[in-house]
């Protein structure tokens, strides 16, 4: 397989080589629980700890004793959701916000001029950082009184992050290179919340269960590494973006639904007249992998609700296929996509 290929990085990375090599005595002769007070346990401990401190330090949070390490998003946006009974969510949310919040009876806020409009006062507002279908970026509304939640799971690592603006942060390891199945929630001033999973009172209470140490090791470099490596690979990003524009530029009828001020790592777009999951279909016999909307919600025969939320027909909703960038792309390998994707929506068009 050849990773400058991959272009589906907002699904999720590929572990770094270095977040291998760290993770992998914790998968042999360290095996101690991190809470055992034995030196293998101590040995765990000090791991987490180091890892505490570096997803910290990419958050932007004043105290490591702010993070607390869960499964990953899904889990650190749930325990948010369910602490709290009056909710206030943007209609672009990720599932892992939007079930939790519509089942417990959240307003919806409106798209039209980004308003916060509930009938009545909220205990918090949860509104993404970017968007994890078209990388736009999204503004807290002013919430005088709410504790303000945002899921920074396709930002963290990515854009320059600051968690102090928040109460609540939510982020999986998975989306900046670290391993699957770990993640992070921010509180500020390490302030406790209730728990979603009670058991043995690991992370101050707040998250029971023993620590994977393995995955937390494996944030913990993924995070220094990010830290590094922002800058580069953002400008990285920016640079493949423009080359897909410029590859794709001569297709008529191309519709790009991220908005032009955006993360330069996501690409949503439409192709009039084709649907997404042909091309998606046709890209992966040639070797080069794409998504048609949020890996999550795959499967599902629904449109897209955050493409809908936009006011998009379903027609474009669903030709929409999203392109998110990495660090193992090429100017080459982006340049052969729009190619490739370019003779796809011709052949699939004639077809039609
Ligand atoms: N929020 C956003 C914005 C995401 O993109 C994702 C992953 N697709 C999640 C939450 C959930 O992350 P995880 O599956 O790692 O729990």
């Amino acid at each position: 397989m050849d990773r400058s290929r991959y272009f589906d990085h907002a699904a999720t990375t590929p572990v770094d080589a270095f977040v291998r090599e760290a993770m992998m005595p914790f998968l042999g002769d360290d095996c101690g629980n991190a809470h055992s007070l034995h030196q293998w346990g101590l040995r765990a401990r000090e791991a987490v700890e180091g890892a505490r401190q570096a997803v910290a330090r990419l958050l932007g949070a004043e105290d490591p004793s702010e993070v607390v390490f869960t499964s990953g998003a899904t889990e650190s946006n749930n325990t948010v959701l369910a602490a709290f009974d009056s909710v206030a969510v943007s209609p672009f949310e990720h599932s892992s916000v939007r079930e939790p919040a519509l089942s417990r009876g959240a307003w919806i806020m409106s798209n039209e001029g980004w308003t916060l409009s509930p009938p009545s006062p909220v205990e918090l507002v949860s509104v993404m950082t970017v968007n994890n279908e078209t990388g736009a970026l999204l503004t807290m509304p002013e919430c005088p009184g709410a504790m303000r939640h945002t899921d920074a799971t396709q930002a963290v690592g990515k854009l320059a992050f600051d968690a102090t603006a928040y109460d609540f942060v939510s982020c999986s390891g998975h989306k900046f290179y670290g391993p699957k199945g770990v993640g992070a929630l921010f509180l500020r001033g390490a302030e406790p919340i209730e728990p979603l999973l009670r058991g043995g009172g690991q992370e101050h209470g707040v998250r029971a269960g023993t620590l994977n140490v393995p995955g937390i090791v494996g944030m913990g470099m993924a995070a220094e590494l990010a830290h590094e490596r922002r800058i580069h690979d953002f400008d990285h990003a920016v640079a493949l973006r423009g080359a897909l524009f410029a590859g794709i530029e001569p297709v008529p009828d191309c519709f790009v639904f991220s908005p032009e001020h955006a993360s330069p790592y996501i690409v949503s777009l439409a192709f009039a007249g084709v649907q997404g999951e042909s091309l998606v279909i046709e890209l992966d016999r040639l070797g080069f992998a794409i998504s048609s909307g949020a890996a999550c919600s795959s499967g599902s025969t629904e449109p897209s609700p955050v493409l809908t939320a936009l006011g998009l027909s379903e027609d474009l909703v669903r030709g929409a296929i999203r392109i998110s960038f990495g660090r193992e792309n090429t100017l080459e390998s982006v340049e052969s996509l729009a190619k490739n994707l370019a003779e796809a929506v011709l052949a699939l068009r004639t077809l039609g």
